[in-house]
């Protein structure tokens, strides 16, 4: 059977993927250490799981407005002002089945063939596959180590071109940790003013930072920049509620109002019983992630001092998010026995079959040089996981040439 051609090119998520191996991994007796999945290990909220019993108990269990209920797109318009000092107005919301879903819609309502979408690069794995699968060509932004794997403006105007439509920023960003400051940021908006640039802020990250660093939303520099720019969030991350599946979008009306179209050509609106949930989670706030970020500031300090006292291996301190991204160039090459180490995805498979640890490689980032550690684990979980891999890295080395 032939199918579209759009999937070509297109890889299934590599981070989801290799959570669900280390799961059946787990599932067929093998004592995994899961460093992989980038889901917060916290139990979800009390008032989320209260609300949404009450939802189901109450009948709360039918279709709502494609793009969420009222009461919901207000508490997220609350909680704009308040956070990030973003003032939108109902229909420039729209709620999704998660910030993915979200970016999803964006792809489809932004994009026709040949558009160029500038991707920081390393860059979390889905933006590039949803530019392609819409039709569009990512172009990426290379930064590194020396560069705190930021992007500047400057850097931007070797890649803009007449196609160039769009330009992702993702801070605190999956997979670097890099926070963007607001000089930086004050900056970019003025290429992407000056350019025509749509720009999409990835901010679901955004209260996962560290040594007294603040976040920025590029949207709130000006209202040139908040009219060209579209905020994606959800609740999957500060709130820890993955499954739950609410992420939203705010930005321009003839923008969302084209995403809630597709929106109600495809999922409808997300779960009745989830959406209250995700009022309730809202609601509780700060206190919530306040206590988790302090308990994952600690597992960071503790998972970059094991990373680096690894010989060869390097790791910048991240600023934010949930990730450890160690540069392993210097075991690449490096053999084991008769097999050679070619690349992070190499020396990721053998971590999991000989250490049992699963830990996502940087190729899918597109950075075949590092490796991605999630410290949304719990203590003992990284203490120990980190001690397997060093480990074991130190057997490669020392059959190395
Ligand atoms: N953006 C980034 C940078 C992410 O790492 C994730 C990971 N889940 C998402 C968006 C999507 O989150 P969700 O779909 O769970 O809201
Ligand atoms: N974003 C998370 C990660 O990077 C969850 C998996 C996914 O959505 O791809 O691990």
């Amino acid at each position: 059977m032939k199918l579209a051609n759009q999937l070509q090119g297109i890889a299934p998520s590599a981070t989801l993927g290799i959570t669900s191996y280390a799961n059946e991994m787990r599932a067929s007796g093998i004592d995994i250490v899961d460093l992989a999945a980038g889901e917060p290990d916290f139990e979800s909220p009390y008032q989320a799981k209260h609300d949404a019993i009450q939802a189901i108990e109450e009948g709360f269990t039918k279709y709502t407005n494609t793009s969420g209920i009222i009461p919901l797109k207000a508490t997220i318009a609350e909680k704009l002002i308040y956070e990030n000092n973003l003032k939108y107005v109902n229909d420039e919301i729209i709620v999704s089945c998660g910030a993915k879903h979200s970016l999803f819609n964006l792809m489809q309502v932004l994009l026709n063939p040949g558009d160029e979408v500038l991707i920081p690069s390393p860059y979390w794995l889905t933006y590039p596959d949803q530019v392609r699968l819409h039709g569009g060509v990512p172009v990426f932004i290379p930064t590194n180590e020396q560069t705190g794997f930021k992007m500047t403006a400057t850097q931007l105007t070797q890649f803009i071109t007449p196609r160039t439509k769009a330009l992702i920023i993702n801070s605190p960003s999956n997979p670097t940790g890099a926070v963007y400051d607001q000089t930086t940021l004050e900056a970019i908006a003025d290429f992407a003013i000056t350019h025509d640039l749509l720009v999409i802020s990835d901010e679901i990250y955004e209260h996962f930072l560290y040594d007294g660093r603040t976040h920025c939303s590029i949207a709130s520099l000006g209202p040139k920049i908040k009219a060209r720019t579209i905020v994606i969030n959800g609740i999957s991350k500060t709130f820890a509620m993955t499954g739950w599946r609410i992420g939203y979008a705010a930005g321009p009306k003839p923008i969302i109002s084209a995403m809630v179209t597709i929106q109600s050509q495809s999922t409808s609106n997300p779960s009745s019983i989830a959406q209250k949930a995700a009022i309730g989670a809202l609601r509780e706030g700060r206190d919530f992630y306040t206590r988790m970020v302090k308990e994952f500031s600690e597992r960071r300090a503790m998972g970059h001092a094991q990373l680096t006292a690894i010989p060869r291996v390097s790791c910048l301190e991240p600023e934010g998010a949930f990730y450890l991204f160690p540069n392993i160039s210097e075991l690449i090459g490096t053999r084991l026995a008769n097999k050679s180490m070619t690349s992070a995805s190499q020396i990721a498979t053998y971590l999991l079959h000989e250490a049992h640890v699963a830990i996502v490689p940087g190729n899918p980032f597109g950075s075949p040089s590092h490796l991605r550690v999630s410290y949304a684990t719990s203590r003992e979980k990284v203490k120990g996981g980190l001690e397997r891999v060093h480990l074991a890295l130190q057997k490669l080395q020392t059959v190395a040439s």
